[in-house]
């Protein structure tokens, strides 16, 4: 390449501008080295939780198993831990609040408990954690929902989708499932509407609420959501614990998730040989094994630190980031943001897009290695969406890891950017 071309390639390529002039400033004044902006697939732990866990972690003992004063005070805190969960999402006297390993957990949890026969209801948007564990459940049919358009058109979707299947003098049950805010476009989804059509109609409504919870308040009676279902790591409280909450008697009545120690109140041999087993029915049913205090803690830990800082201010300086990433990203040509509902359309700290003539793996990865910036890059376990967005063919699969078009063909991914003002 010749001298001026090398010159014209370097002024015009748009990563300097993107990697020092939109992202580098953005969180760090230009001050770090290393700046991780990928808050969407997990967000660093807040000071208050490192320092919670770090003044419990000399006391640590076993949860419901222990006479000794160690046991009793990990008991404790777990307990306290899901009581403070619970006043965090605004829980209804009678729900539950499980503690899982993550949002997938939650969900597929969820799915295990449905009573034979159930209807689920969920967009082809979702994140595959929202789309994939109704399929794997038998006895359970699910109705898939092509993408909409704008939040209006969701609930219209879902509202034509709930009345064909009462029309076919349906009596079970059916459960739709939402995302509160995409993990891809950021956009969030209208969670109160769709609550309102489903219960029009008789069927409950899961949130998963992964994105959601991090950047706004989610309050179940206020959402009127029968099930919310969010993962610690993405809450600044990395410790491999997760929640669902909510309606307590489907849970009550499903088979525990796990067989095994806590989830089992009475065991007893029987004459002719086996055991028979009285399980509980509170959300120990759902939790056997030794459980993850340290991660229910730390939950619980970043969600009064999230109250105590105010959702109000939170919120505000988030969109002050977001403007301020979409401003840069609007003033680099070749750059397209992906989005579902619009430019308008209210959104978390959550942003992907392509930049033309580029490999949004190489891309991603320039960012890393020249400006100190983590991102993601790829379909972000939300293929259909993601294909849909980049104008995919229906059929057309996406494969993580799978790899990228070469520079100035059709982007097969796209580069994701995220955030929150909670650190
Ligand atoms: N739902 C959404 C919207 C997500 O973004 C994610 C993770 O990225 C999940 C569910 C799954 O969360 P986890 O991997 O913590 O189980």
């Amino acid at each position: 390449m010749s001298a001026t071309a090398a010159a014209a390639t370097a002024t015009t390529s748009p990563l300097p501008v993107l990697g020092r002039d939109v992202l580098v400033p953005l969180v760090t004044g230009g001050e770090v080295s290393y700046a991780a902006l990928d808050y969407a697939a997990s967000a660093p732990a807040l000071q208050r939780v490192w320092d919670d866990i770090a003044a419990y972690a000399p006391y640590y003992g076993s949860v419901h198993r222990g006479a000794g004063y160690l046991s009793q005070l990990s008991t404790d805190l777990f307990e306290n831990s899901r009581r403070d969960v619970a006043a965090f999402l605004g829980c209804r006297p009678d729900d539950q609040v499980i503690f899982t390993r993550a949002t997938t957990d939650s969900l597929n949890l969820l799915a295990a408990a449905l009573p034979q026969g159930t209807r689920v209801f969920v967009f082809e948007t979702e994140h595959h954690a929202s789309l994939l564990p109704w399929q794997q459940r038998e006895g359970v049919e699910v109705g898939y929902l092509s993408a909409p358009r704008s939040p209006r058109q969701a609930a219209r979707t879902l509202e034509r989708a709930l009345a064909d299947w009462r029309a076919e003098a349906n009596t079970g049950a059916a459960l739709v499932c939402v995302t509160g805010a995409s993990n891809v476009t950021g956009e969030l989804w209208p969670v109160r509407e769709l609550a309102e059509v489903a219960h029009a109609y008789g069927a409950r409504i899961v949130l998963d609420a992964a994105q959601l919870a991090p950047h706004h308040p989610v309050d179940i009676a206020a959402l009127d959501v029968d099930w919310v279902a969010f993962s610690g790591h993405k809450l600044y409280a990395p410790f491999g614990a997760g929640v669902l909450a909510g309606r307590a008697d489907w849970l009550r009545e499903a088979q525990p998730y796990l067989a095994g120690g806590g989830a089992s109140r009475k065991v007893a041999r029987k004459g002719d040989g086996g055991v028979d087993v009285e399980w509980h029915t509170t959300e120990a049913r759902h939790e056997a094994g030794s459980p993850n205090v340290i991660g229910a803690y730390a939950i619980a830990s970043a969600c009064k630190a999230l109250t105590e800082a105010g959702f109000e201010s939170l919120v505000a300086r988030e969109r002050e980031l977001i403007a301020k990433v979409r401003a840069g990203l609007a003033e680099v040509p070749e750059v397209r943001v992906l989005s579902l509902f619009g430019d308008d359309a209210p959104r978390v700290g959550v942003i992907s897009f392509v930049v033309e003539g580029w490999n949004s793996s190489h891309f991603a990865a320039a960012l890393s290695a020249e400006y100190g910036i983590g991102v993601r890059d790829g379909l972000f376990c939300a293929h259909p969406l993601v294909r849909t967005l980049l104008g995919g063919e229906p059929g057309e699969a996406g494969e993580c890891g799978a790899p990228e078009a070469a520079p100035g063909e059709r982007s097969l991914n796209a580069i994701r950017v995220s955030f929150g003002a909670g650190t």
